[in-house]
């Protein structure tokens, strides 16, 4: 999917235009709790392209001053985005900071799109031409406030999408990624399953422009771990920057079939592990928590049922993904991952028959009857998979509106119960027959 990042100094009005774009002209295909709520990234679509918008002036980078901060936004920007929206603001005319930020963008090779904003009526259109000195073409007038000139905007913008190159998905391979917390362990994680015994690495390959993918082979199945080259490039100032590394665990769960949440076992779990988990699971990939640095608890039976409890009870919405605990720095119990997440990846392409799947179903509702609203009984005619990763079924009923969300959920259950899908979201939807 092409990245589109919102440029500019404070106050040319990022935020505002940010949100008319996801908010108005554009729909929002998907929100992603946690993400939006700090409302830096949205998925987003303008004429059959959907793409993800950057509001680089939410990435506060400490208490830098401005012009560092500046600088470092547009740096994000600029290795991020596939096209870059200029943002100068037509009250002020080009300020100092507005060069600055030029200067840099000019020195990218990335397609940037000039707007004009706070242009809010036609008569200070004329007066726009002064921006052309800035070097991108033509600028666009626009104005966040009113909503204007949004269209003719994004047309720019989505002529510059990059081709899409129908990356190369080998269906055999399980492509997946690690996400967590900075200082979980990630690197160390990623290092110590290229140095496991039985692993076979084969030569590094990038296959896209800023993610290397590294090849293994362990038991004759294939893997890809995503996005490796994020995590080895460090020491960069936005890798520590939550919002950032947010930003790039959003990519690499888009490419994965599943994904690792690592968890630290000597920390613990904290509020941002759980919003890290949501993303994973809002993207409908298979998922396996992983609990590393092992080596710092004790490590009897009993620790590992009591922590797979604690952590039960915070991530109540991944109560499909299995646990793993592990040591990255010792290696001891890593031998458990990949086979894990084999599991997962399985449970994740896995198709039900029509025929296995109705029994189960005719079952469930034979144990609990559909629900009766205002007089009204749900009747469920019949169930079929419609898709995997994830799994995803449609249930036929008369009334959609009948299907209530407990029942849903039980008839999620039932399915869960016969198929198991460890590892994996399923998705259920009612449909009118
Ligand atoms: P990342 O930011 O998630 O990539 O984390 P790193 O891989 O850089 O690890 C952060 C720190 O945790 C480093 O000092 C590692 O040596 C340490 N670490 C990683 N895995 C383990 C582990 O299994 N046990 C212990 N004790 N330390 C670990």
């Amino acid at each position: 999917k092409s990245v589109v990042a919102i440029v500019g100094r404070p106050n040319v009005g990022k935020s505002t235009i940010f949100n008319r774009l996801v908010g108005e002209r554009i729909s929002i295909v998907e929100d992603i709790p946690g993400v939006t709520r700090d409302r830096i990234y949205s998925q987003a679509e303008w004429l059959n392209n959907s793409f993800n918008l950057i509001d680089t002036g939410g990435i506060e980078i400490g208490d830098e001053p401005l012009l560092v901060q500046m600088r470092q936004q547009a740096e994000v920007a600029i290795d991020e985005a596939d096209v870059i929206i200029f943002i100068v603001n037509a009250k002020e005319g080009i300020t100092a900071a507005d060069e600055e930020v030029a200067k840099l963008l000019f020195k990218s090779n990335k397609p940037i799109v000039l707007a004009v904003n706070k242009v809010d009526n036609p008569e200070m259109r004329d007066e726009i031409y002064e921006y052309y000195s800035l070097g991108f073409g033509e600028p666009f007038p626009i104005s966040g406030a009113h909503g204007l000139g949004l269209g003719d905007l994004l047309d720019e913008v989505v002529k510059h999408f990059p081709q899409v190159v129908q990356q190369e998905m080998d269906e055999e391979t399980i492509y997946f990624s690690l996400i967590g917390r900075p200082n979980v362990g990630k690197s160390s994680l990623v290092n110590a399953l290229l140095n496991e015994d039985r692993v076979i690495v084969s030569d590094i390959e990038g296959t896209t422009r800023d993610a290397i993918d590294t090849h293994l082979t362990r038991d004759g199945q294939e893997y890809v771990i995503i996005d490796t080259a994020g995590m080895r490039k460090r020491g960069k100032v936005y890798e520590t920057t939550e919002k950032y590394s947010v930003l790039r665990a959003l990519k690499a769960i888009e490419r994965s079939d599943v994904v690792l949440v690592l968890i630290d076992a000597e920390t613990g779990i904290r509020e941002q592990d759980k919003k890290i988990a949501g993303y994973a699971h809002d993207a409908g990939r298979g998922i396996v928590i992983v609990v590393n640095k092992w080596d710092t608890v004790e490590t009897d039976e009993k620790a590992m049922k009591e922590y797979e409890d604690k952590i039960r009870a915070h991530f109540q919405f991944l109560d499909y993904a299995p646990v793993v605990f592990l040591s990255a720095k010792t290696k001891k119990r890593l031998h458990t991952l990949l086979p894990m997440v084999q599991v997962a990846s399985e449970n994740h392409t896995k198709r039900i028959s029509t025929n296995v799947l109705n029994d189960v179903i005719m079952d469930a509702i034979a144990m609990n009857p559909t629900p009766t609203v205002k007089g009204k009984r749900l009747k469920v005619l019949y169930a079929t998979q419609v898709a995997v990763k994830p799994p995803s079924f449609v249930v036929f009923v008369n009334e959609p509106e009948l299907m209530h969300f407990s029942y849903q959920r039980f008839l999620e259950n039932k399915i869960r119960d016969a198929f198991g899908f460890v590892g994996t979201p399923i998705k259920i939807f009612a449909r009118k027959r």
